[in-house]
């Protein structure tokens, strides 16, 4: 919610600030000039101190204070408005310093709350006139002097300036966020590895680049063995830890182009780009072994053991699915063949049961 004290609506009263004080304060000049010729009232004259140097801090830790400073902020931004309108008919409508405050200001009403905002400014810009109106009496000034002229010039200038920089921050930030997001969406939230979608998308463009250039790559299917007895017997806390060393150590042992993933509960896939069947093996062989021989002295009965499928791309693959689906088998048969090995899949050059003893 935008009300919450802690969230958006304190960011959006600070976003605010800066940008009256200098919209304010050099605003100041502009009506001060306008209305010099007029005799105003000395609490006229106060009050247009007040609203143009100290009325934002006060705003600022009115709404700062507030418990809702969201709807707090936008009271102060229809308060700037009726103080903007009221301005424009104490200087009798002196067409150059009225046009510059009632557009700067309508330009931070659209900035800071779009359509509403600026409908709500402008009926409380009409307020401030016929306040001032009744406060002041009437009168229309239809010329503007040439120092009246110089005295806008501050403001033309240097506002939409401070506006257009507080607005690039905010897209400068939003992009940030939008980066983290999208990176949040490709990965998974566990291990920090590549999740099942972005791993399948990086798979289709392999097979692509593989079946046009002529590459070779490998992709490697890695599940933990008997998974479940390790949840059942050292709970699902253990079970997350093995998860995690196993992705940690998957990130250490691969080469900077290789893709890790998890694909989903205890199997973890790889591409293996620029890499032929025998260097898959020996890099998976080195995995399978540092992760069985991983102790943890707390758990001192845990012990880890990896079945590997292997797939080497060959042209006369179909599709990336076809190409996984051997990988998957090539999985199935080192379960099957006892666990605890990496194994190519069928019709490829070696079929490996190196042994590890039991
Ligand atoms: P196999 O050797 O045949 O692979 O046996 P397994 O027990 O590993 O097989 P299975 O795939 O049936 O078990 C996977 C288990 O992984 C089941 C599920 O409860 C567990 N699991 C899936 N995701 C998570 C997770 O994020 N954290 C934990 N702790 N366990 C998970
Ligand atoms: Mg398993």
């Amino acid at each position: 919610m935008m009300d919450n004290r802690t969230g958006k609506g304190l960011s959006f009263v600070k976003r605010i600030y800066i940008p009256r004080i200098i919209g304010l304060g050099i605003g100041l000049i502009s009506v001060a000039a306008a209305v010099a010729p007029l005799s105003l009232p000395l609490w006229a004259w106060v009050l247009l101190l007040f609203n143009g140097l100290l009325w934002p801090h006060v705003a600022y830790q009115w709404a700062l204070r507030a418990p809702l400073p969201y709807q707090a902020e936008q009271r102060n931004l229809v308060l700037d408005s009726l103080m903007g309108g009221f301005w424009t008919a104490a200087m009798h409508f002196n067409p150059l310093p009225t046009v510059t405050v009632l557009s700067m200001m309508t330009m931070n009403n659209v900035a800071a709350g779009g359509r509403r905002m600026v409908l709500r400014g402008a009926a409380a810009q009409v307020a401030g006139m016929l306040l001032a109106s009744l406060m002041l009496g009437t009168g229309l000034q239809l010329n503007t002097s040439q120092l009246q002229v110089y005295a806008c010039l501050p403001m033309l200038t240097l506002y939409p300036l401070a506006l257009g920089w507080v607005c690039f921050r905010l897209a400068i930030k939003l992009a940030e966020h939008k980066r983290r997001l999208s990176a949040l969406t490709l990965t998974d939230s566990l291990t920090g590895l590549l999740n099942h979608g972005a791993w399948k998308d990086l798979l289709l463009l392999r097979f692509q680049a593989c079946q046009q250039q002529q590459q070779a790559a490998v992709i490697a299917l890695i599940d933990i063995d008997h998974f479940k007895t390790i949840n059942d017997t050292f709970g699902h806390v253990v079970g997350d830890c093995v998860l995690r060393q196993l992705s940690e150590e998957l990130k250490r042992n691969l080469r900077e182009g290789d893709q890790a993933g998890r694909y989903g509960g205890d199997e973890f896939c790889v591409i293996l780009p620029g890499t032929r069947e025998d260097q898959a093996c020996q890099a998976m062989e080195r995995l399978r072994e540092r992760v069985g021989n991983y102790r943890n002295p707390q758990l001192p009965h845990l012990r880890i053991s990896l079945s590997i499928g292997l797939s080497a791309f060959q042209p006369q693959l179909q599709s990336p699915e076809h190409w996984l689906e051997q990988a998957d088998q090539a999985l199935y048969s080192a379960k099957r063949r006892g666990r605890d090995q990496v194994n190519f899949a069928a019709g490829e050059v070696t079929t490996l049961r190196l042994a590890y003893p039991d």
